[in-house]
């Protein structure tokens, strides 16, 4: 690969309606979408081998520059020749910013215009993110696009609030890409490498750090206000041709309506050359309801984050596999499903593991709702190629919705 003239595109789009089935290209393979990421959040997507998500049919995983530089730090995982590396996963990797995660999980944080100061949710250190701190985290872990740092705000804030955040995000950006730039041109980060151990290996370790490009997604905030959304997305444009656009601050309180009337918004104002990922989402409605209005990629902890706790996607909508009624059931937990779990595990088994605490329990159940989602957006790239996305994601809804009292 020549890494001077790689461009991220989005390529052979089909249109159906304002949904679109497309493939983007990025320095570690390409993604058809519309897509699902799984979620690494600690450089593992929890419970399941990368070989297990490559089976899938898993295309691109998500990993968080919050928590990993917190544990094990962004600079021991470029030592490691960066994510990929790392995690022994050769697919496209996205990095999420820890915009939302300093707002949602760390304690004690202080907002300025310089950034935002923090507590670790782990062990109560102090820290600070910058929009340049940030981009020197991301490209530390090395992933192919990494998104900016971005202001967080709760779903139903007023507009003074949404508008100050999304000002702030889009300064922010303009930030983030001057220190890219300063990177770029061999600017070493400013901050100390991880400290050394007598006992540390020798080279060849550290591994170099990658050379690939790195495809850097602003996010258009605005919360549920459409003339903030529209103000941001196009202070945004002007300030560069973006490889992608980052859709943050939705499914985060606000009422479904408000959340789609934002994606039929941005759907106008964002270049629809251009891939979108509404961050942060990933319910199967959601997933269809996006792509009905022009989304690609999605992410979510929910199917690893419910197999843990022994809840199901299933066509006919969530199941919690402890319930006494699959005691004696030999069915799978999907009967349309061809995943590993559905394709040899019977629901009275996984319950049973499930009830005795054995963790094969989890994983089946993990491995299976990501299988579930994955599928869900390859079935829906099929349909958008041939023109019947609409009619075929309306009964695939209703049916979903029609028996969810299992849940
Ligand atoms: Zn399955």
């Amino acid at each position: 690969m020549n890494h001077s003239t790689f461009t991220f595109d989005l390529e052979q789009t089909v249109r159906d309606g304002a949904a679109r089935a497309g493939r983007f290209r990025t320095p570690h393979g390409g993604v058809e979408t519309p897509a699902f990421m799984a979620v690494g959040t600690l450089a593992t997507v929890k419970a399941l081998d990368p070989v297990e998500l490559r089976e899938m049919g898993a295309q691109m995983i998500l990993s968080n520059s919050y928590h990993l530089h917190l544990r094990p730090g962004d600079e021991l995982v470029r030592d490691f020749g960066g994510l990929h590396e790392f995690m022994a996963w050769d697919g496209p990797i996205l990095t999420d910013s820890g915009g939302f995660q300093v707002f949602s999980l760390a304690t004690l944080n202080t907002v300025s215009e310089d950034g935002v100061e923090f507590r670790s949710h782990i062990d109560g250190s102090k820290h600070r993110f910058t929009p340049e701190s940030v981009m020197q985290i991301e490209r530390n872990l090395a992933a192919d696009v990494i998104m900016q740092f971005d202001h967080v705000i709760p779903g139903q804030s007023d507009e003074a609030s949404a508008r100050d955040a999304s000002e702030r995000s889009v300064r922010w950006l303009a930030r983030s890409v001057a220190e890219l730039e300063r990177l770029r041109d061999g600017g070493r980060p400013p901050t100390t490498t991880a400290p050394r151990l007598a006992s540390d290996p020798k080279p060849p370790f550290p591994r170099p750090a990658p050379s690939h490009p790195q495809a850097l997604f602003p996010i258009v905030q605005g919360g549920i206000h459409a003339h903030l959304r529209r103000e941001a997305a196009r202070a945004i444009r002007q300030l560069g041709d973006w490889a992608g656009f980052g859709i943050g601050g939705l499914s985060v309180g606000e009422a479904k309506p408000d959340m789609y009337e934002m994606l039929d918004v941005l759907d106008d104002e964002i270049p629809r050359d251009r891939p979108r990922y509404l961050m942060g989402v990933g319910f199967p409605e959601d997933l269809l309801e996006g792509v009905r209005r022009g989304v690609d990629l999605f992410d979510c902890v929910a199917p690893t984050r419910m197999g843990r706790n022994g809840a199901a996607f299933t066509r006919d909508g969530r199941l919690n596999i402890k319930r006494a009624e699959y005691r004696l059931d030999l069915r799978p937990l999907d009967e349309d499903c061809d995943c590993a779990a559905c394709r040899r595990f019977s629901r009275g088994y996984i319950r049973h593991l499930f009830l005795a605490d054995e963790m094969l329990g989890l994983r089946l159940l993990s491995l299976h709702n990501v299988h579930f989602l994955v599928r869900l957006m390859r079935d829906a790239r099929g349909t958008i190629r041939d023109g019947t996305f609409d009619a075929w994601s309306r009964q695939w809804l209703a049916r979903y919705h029609s028996r969810s009292s299992t849940a």
